[in-house]
This record gives C-alpha cells, sequence and structure tokens, in this order.
C-alpha cells in the first residue's frame, strides 16, 4: 500500500480523499496556495506544504510545484481529486516519470480519452453504443461534409474532439448554415484547445444524462457500480444527481453496464471512471469518459457500500480489486445536492465569511464538506461548497429525507443555491423521475 499520498486538490474533495487515506493508514500531504492555508484538511492533514499564491495558475495547475511537493515530503502517490490536473495526461505522465504513483489511469488512457474522437472510436471497438455520427473527424470537402448530414439527419451537432467543459460545440438545424458552423467551430476550437479538428453527430433533442461508474484494476478485473442520473443541469453543469437512474429499459441498461466493463478490460483500464452516456427513447448513446473520481461519486457509494476512492487508493498501490461484480449489490437509492456559494436567482459566486454552518443529520443523511463556523470562502475557486447526500430504501424515502436536509440545513453569512434546490426535490415531475437534460432551465424559465 503507498503509505504517504499527496494530496492535490483542495475544498471538499481534498477532505474526502483524506479521509479515505486515513482509513487506510496512508499518511497525507495538503498542498494549498496562500489563499487556503484555513482549508479543514490541511489542518488534518499529516503535512501542509504552501505550493503558491492564489491564483490557480501557479498554485492547484502547476505541475513542478505539486511534483516538488511530493520530493520534499517524500511521499509515495499523488491525486489529483476532480477538475484542475486530474485529467491533464502530461500531469500523470511527469508524476510517474518522476517516480510517483498517478492515483488515476496510465497517461495514454487519459490522453486517448481527452480526445473525442479517440475515445468514441475506442468506444465502439469494445462495443459501446455511440451517437450515430461522423465516424471521426469531418473532411475538408464541404460536399462531403453535407453528405454526412443528410446521412445522420438534422438537427446536427458539431463538436471539437479536444472539446471540453460544455465548450466547442455547436448545434446545425439546417443544411443553410452548416459549413459556416463547421468553420466557426474549427476557428473556435483552434483558438481554444489549439485543435481544430471537429466531428458531427446527431443531435438529441430531449435526453436524459445517464453515467455508468467503473472500477478497474488495470490487472484484467474490473467491475460497474451500476449508473447514475444528472439530467437536472443548468448550462451543462450538474445540480442534482442520484443513484440508480429511474425508469431505464431495463434490457438496455443490462446491456450497456456489460460493454462498460467489456471496455474496461478493452483498454486495460486502470483506475476509478465514468462513461457518460445520453438516454433517449431507451437507447443509450456514448459521449465521453471521464477518467477520474467525479463529484457526484457518493450517490453510488451509497447504494453499492463501495468506497470508490479507498478502491483508487488500493488500485494505485498495485493491489487487485478488493470485489468481483456479483459483490457488487444494488440496494435502494440516493440523491445528492451541490450546494454552491451563489445567489440562487442570478447564479452569481457568493464568496464570503460562513458565520455559521450546521450540518443537517439523521439516517440515511451524509454531508461532504470542508465547510466550518467562521470559515471565509475565498473568490478565487470552484463555488461548491457542500454535497448534501440522502440514502433511502427507495426513491421517495431518499427525496423525502432531502427534503428535511435541506430544510434543516444553515449556511449564513453568505448566499447559497439550498432554495433551488428546495424547490426542485418538491417539483412534481422531479419527484417522478426521468427529467431529461433541458427541464431545469425550462423551470426556470432560462431557456
Ligand atoms: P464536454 O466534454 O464539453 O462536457 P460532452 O460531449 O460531454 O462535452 O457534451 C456536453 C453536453 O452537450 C452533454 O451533456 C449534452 O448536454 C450536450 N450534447 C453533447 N453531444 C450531444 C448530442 N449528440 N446531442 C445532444 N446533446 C449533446
Amino acid at each position: 500500500m503507498l503509505e504517504k499520498v499527496v494530496i492535490a486538490n483542495r475544498g471538499e474533495i481534498a477532505l474526502r480523499i483524506l479521509r479515505a487515506c486515513k482509513e487506510l493508514g496512508i499518511k497525507t500531504v495538503a498542498i494549498h496556495s496562500t489563499a487556503d492555508r484555513d482549508l479543514m484538511h490541511v489542518r488534518l492533514a499529516d503535512e501542509a506544504v504552501c505550493i503558491g499564491p492564489a491564483s490557480s495558475a501557479q498554485s492547484y495547475l502547476s505541475i513542478p510545484a505539486i511534483i516538488a511537493a511530493a520530493e520534499v515530503t517524500d511521499a509515495m502517490g499523488i491525486h489529483p481529486g476532480y477538475g484542475f490536473l486530474a485529467e491533464n495526461a502530461d500531469f500523470a505522465e511527469r508524476v510517474e516519470q518522476s517516480g510517483f504513483a498517478f492515483i488515476g489511469p496510465k497517461a495514454e488512457t487519459i490522453r486517448i480519452m481527452g480526445d473525442k474522437v479517440a475515445a468514441i472510436s475506442a468506444m465502439q471497438k469494445a462495443g459501446v453504443p455511440t451517437v450515430p455520427g461522423s465516424d471521426g473527424e469531418l473532411p475538408e470537402d464541404g460536399n462531403k461534409v453535407i453528405e454526412i448530414a443528410r446521412k445522420i439527419g438534422y438537427p446536427v451537432i458539431i463538436k471539437a474532439a479536444a472539446g471540453g467543459g460544455g465548450r466547442g460545440m455547436r448545434v446545425v438545424h439546417s443544411e443553410a448554415s452548416l459549413l459556416n458552423s463547421v468553420y466557426v467551430t474549427k476557428a473556435e476550437a483552434k483558438a481554444s484547445f489549439g485543435d481544430d479538428t471537429v466531428y458531427m453527430e446527431k443531435f438529441l433533442e430531449n435526453p436524459r444524462h445517464v453515467e455508468v461508474q467503473v472500477l478497474s484494476d488495470g490487472q484484467g478485473n474490473a467491475v460497474h457500480l451500476y449508473d447514475r442520473d444528472c439530467s437536472m443541469q443548468r448550462r451543462h453543469q450538474k445540480v442534482v444527481e442520484e443513484a440508480p437512474a429511474p425508469h431505464l429499459d431495463p434490457e438496455a441498461r443490462a446491456k450497456v453496464l456489460k460493454s462498460c466493463v467489456d471496455a474496461c478490460n478493452e483498454i486495460n483500464y486502470r483506475g476509478a471512471g465514468t462513461f457518460e452516456f445520453l438516454y433517449e427513447n431507451g437507447g443509450f448513446y456514448f459521449i465521453e469518459m471521464n477518467t477520474r473520481v467525479q463529484v457526484e461519486h457518493p450517490v453510488s457509494e451509497m447504494v453499492t457500500g463501495i468506497d470508490i476512492v479507498k478502491e483508487q487508493l488500493r488500485i494505485a498501490s498495485g493491489l487487485p480489486l478488493s470485489i468481483k461484480q456479483e459483490d457488487v449489490k444494488l440496494l435502494g437509492h440516493s440523491i445528492e445536492c451541490r450546494i454552491n456559494a451563489e445567489d440562487p436567482k442570478t447564479f452569481m459566486p457568493c464568496p464570503g465569511k460562513v458565520n455559521q454552518f450546521h450540518a443537517p443529520g439523521g439516517i440515511g443523511v451524509r454531508v461532504d464538506s470542508h465547510l466550518y463556523n467562521g470559515y471565509s470562502i475565498p473568490p478565487h475557486y470552484d463555488s461548491l461548497i457542500a454535497k448534501l447526500i440522502t440514502y433511502g430504501e427507495d426513491r421517495a424515502t431518499a427525496l423525502r429525507r432531502m427534503e428535511i436536509a435541506l430544510d434543516e440545513m444553515v449556511i449564513d453569512g453568505i448566499r447559497c443555491n439550498i432554495p433551488l434546490h428546495q424547490e426542485i426535490v418538491r417539483d412534481a415531475n422531479f419527484a417522478e423521475g426521468g427529467v431529461n437534460i433541458h427541464y431545469l432551465e425550462k423551470k426556470l424559465g432560462l431557456d
């Protein structure tokens, strides 16, 4: 087992990783910027190293600073969490070249999955269902592009191979605007990602976002931890997630779960990962793979009893998976609300001092948060301040517990989106289950 690990992240996920390390008897090194000296996990870690100023570019995104921190503390591995450098193949490579374990997949896997054209082609080979599309990069020849779009049928979406974070995409409704849209997306992709490769997919009009959590040890053992539904989104940002995804076609679901495990074996995947799909009319369509732990991983932990971060640490230590597929039992239902420090109406970030923080509790309630009374949320980073997670023997129980927990939660001194969540969990269509990715924006009158 790795003896000492650098936590190359901040906020709630840094604390989450620290707890898993403690359970496994792994020593922890917190790295932080000058703005983050007061973070909860910095206080709880065995060692702490300040690696730079508040600006992420000079701290949490600084590869040399992070590797130097691992060197001076004599650590054995680096956990990237999510965001920041978690899906940066160059970082993974540098970490391993410097003699540390990267707690995630091999650099080459991250590189393939970061290139959406390469990722889709790898998935097709492994039997994962994908969106009907151009099957690779769009050709230069405009006539050929027109032909491809006609074959797929409008509307289509033009996507940058190197795109991410919901950027580098353009929907095209008719042939009249096709070539211009391809041209503009290419130019934008070049400017934003330094790569103008674009491809085309059928644009699905009212899909749900359903994803599959996997764990794979890179030694021939892979399992899935069932699915999550993350359709409640605003501007491609997930707001509420749940596991399992409600009302799926049972046959299609069983098939897609198996195909994800097959894909892990096919690409010899190492670590925790997520296959993201759009789900429409009973069909699954792969859109991308995330090669890291995700914000919403707790809902899968709650319904399977498997600690995903501990498994990540075990895999990175070279241990085989501690579970087989038949050991993964799906029990009950779990919901997560992302609590952000933002104005509930305008969605503008609202950093500042938290005068009072009261976390709800009781049976089936979990709070993953770095907040404490008197903590000042710095303005430099992501606005996620807490994840409120509930569990119940069925969906209605998990949902009722979420209503109660949200009413009980106190975050005083700053504005946050608890009122938005209170509205969502009392929404009749959400209670039904299975709303699509446009539902929240429509409800809020934002579309
Ligand atoms: P990113 O890496 O930027 O998150 P994705 O490929 O995951 O890009 O797509 C982000 C979002 O864009 C999806 O969650 C979905 O809402 C929308 N989207 C992407 N591809 C399609 C498609 N073929 N049809 C409909 N919506 C799509």
